[in-house]
């Protein structure tokens, strides 16, 4: 399934007048893709000047990474506040 980051988006539609099934709009200045419409042809990945289209599953890994980091942190500060408190209590 082909997306868009709207994040990195700029709204130029560069990849609506290349797609042949007509399955790109712009929307608030950022592209939206009808799923229902796209054949995965890949065109649209070609021309985006911002690289702002992928695969859907690929979009998502990347959040799901920052994610896991995030709680990976957040452990990592546990863990030391935990330490500190053991050693506070001997
Ligand atoms: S080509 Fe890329 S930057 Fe331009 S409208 Fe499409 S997705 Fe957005
Ligand atoms: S992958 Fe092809 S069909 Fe799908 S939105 Fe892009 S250009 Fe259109």
């Amino acid at each position: 399934m082909i997306g868009v980051d709207k994040n990195l988006c700029i709204g130029c539609g560069k990849c609506l007048q290349v797609c042949p099934n007509q399955a790109i709009s712009i929307f608030d200045a950022k592209a939206e893709i009808n799923q229902r419409l796209c054949s995965e042809c890949y065109r649209c990945l070609e021309v985006c000047p911002r690289e702002a289209i992928g695969n859907k599953i690929s979009i998502n890994v990347v959040e799901i990474r920052k994610s896991l980091q995030n709680a990976k942190d957040r452990l990592g500060s546990l863990k030391a506040k935990v330490s500190l408190a053991e050693k506070i209590e001997k």
